[in-house]
């Protein structure tokens, strides 16, 4: 997510600049300047606090990710960017990309799920035991999950646990990933409209709730083999 301002509404009163000093600053030549590009999960209130403030209503909040002219890598197996295209060519040319998984963990070992909305670009309207989604150019990692934990589940402020790389190759995706555990009892509120149903399955019931469900196979492959892990529960 990142901010942008309409320069023919702003009128450099620097409204945005005293509730956010980290993120907006009017230069010398009084033109105002969005300091920052991509904003971490930390950053988004204040964001959101100048966007709601401006008298002229010049800031709009940008989700990164969501429309097709947005900018996503092509990576290779490694990792290594190859070059930038539009999300639109990325889904159509199933084309490889980094992305985040993250699974939330609550402190009697249930896991969270969710149902994707029925507007999702891939897997619409199925049930998923991951939050994530793909990274934006030049994002790191950890920035990248803290990200989508915040836009699709509005959970922020948690310390995010690096379970480690992975991949997943169907004939409709290609991803690299990096797989994230959030633990935490923080309410999932959905603020951008993704997730448009939560629940919460204990692993023991695991097993019992997939075979009801249709879920994303990304997920699956990628976070299932790391939920006993990320439960804290001992493998044996
Ligand atoms: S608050 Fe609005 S009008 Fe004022 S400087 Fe910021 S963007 Fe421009």
């Amino acid at each position: 997510m990142h901010v942008e301002v309409d320069t023919n509404l702003c009128e450099s009163n620097g409204v945005c600049e005293a509730l956010a000093p980290d993120l907006f600053e009017i230069d010398d030549d009084d033109s105002l300047l969005i300091k920052v590009g991509q904003l971490t999960s930390q950053q988004v209130p204040d964001a959101e606090a100048a966007v709601l403030r401006c008298p002229k209503q010049a800031l709009r909040l940008v989700r990164s990710g969501m429309g097709a002219d947005e900018l996503v890598e092509v990576v290779n197996t490694d990792g290594r960017v190859l070059r930038v295209v539009s999300r639109a060519e990325m889904r159509h040319g199933t084309l490889r990309h980094r992305s985040t998984y993250i699974v939330v963990i609550r402190s009697n070992g249930a896991l969270v799920v969710h149902r994707r909305s029925d507007w999702k670009d891939v897997y619409p309207g199925l049930w998923d035991i991951a939050f994530g989604g793909v990274a934006a150019v030049g994002e790191d990692w950890g920035t990248a999950a803290e990200r989508e934990l915040a836009e699709e589940a509005g959970i922020t402020g948690v310390t995010l646990q690096d379970m480690g790389g992975g991949s997943f190759d169907a004939p409709d995706g290609h991803v690299v990933a990096r797989r994230f555990v959030a633990r935490t009892d923080l309410a999932v509120t959905c603020p951008d409209g993704e997730v448009v149903e939560v629940g919460e399955v204990s692993l023991s019931h695991l097993d019992e709730w997939l075979s009801t469900h249709d879920v994303c196979p990304d997920s699956l492959s990628l976070m299932l083999p790391l939920l006993t892990e990320a439960a804290g529960l001992d493998p044996s």
